[in-house]
């Protein structure tokens, strides 16, 4: 079962102050926060990786100049998290791919094309939630649903 009960805001400024340092000059970070959401029970380490992977792509598409948003809001009994970028948007046969273990199409040292399989496991298989991405070429923003309830047994 989940080990603590987070409000999805304090993980996620946490993630956020870990890049604070490796943010760039012309790089905006926008934080909507829908701050009525409730308190979830979560696998808080885990998901701090989901955050970490989400925010560090959406840095590496951004580059040099950009906005990384990050928005939370709720869709019925669910949390929603999104991290949407400014970068170039992601190809349609690359799309089909993202979630594969050991894709990347970034050079090697950059990537290890494990980050999105593994948020997946943790957002789908430990959360029992959802993680969908909406690209378009100047914009991409990944989506992760969560229980309010938790994962159900
Ligand atoms: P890695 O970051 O190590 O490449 P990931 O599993 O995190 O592995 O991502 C896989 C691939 O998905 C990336 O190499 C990239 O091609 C694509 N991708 C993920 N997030 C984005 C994004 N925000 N913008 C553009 N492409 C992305
Ligand atoms: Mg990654």
């Amino acid at each position: 079962a989940p080990n603590q009960t987070v409000d999805v805001h304090d993980l996620l400024d946490a993630t956020l102050a870990m890049f604070n340092s490796k943010i760039k000059p012309g790089v905006r970070v926008v934080r909507e926060y829908d701050r009525s959401l409730p308190a979830i029970p979560v696998y808080a380490a885990e998901l701090n990786q989901v955050w970490t992977n989400l925010v560090d792509n959406a840095l590496y598409a951004i580059g040099e100049s950009g906005v990384l948003t990050v928005r939370t809001g709720r869709k019925d009994d669910r949390v929603v998290v999104e991290v949407a970028d400014t970068g170039p948007g992601i190809p349609a046969d690359v799309r089909s791919r993202i979630f594969e273990p050991f894709f990347t199409t970034k050079p090697i040292g950059d990537g290890t094309g494990l980050g999105l399989d593994i948020s997946y496991r943790i957002v789908v298989n430990k959360h029992h939630g959802d993680i969908r991405v909406d690209s378009e070429p100047g914009r991409t923003s990944f989506r992760v649903s969560l229980p309010i309830a938790g994962p159900q047994p």
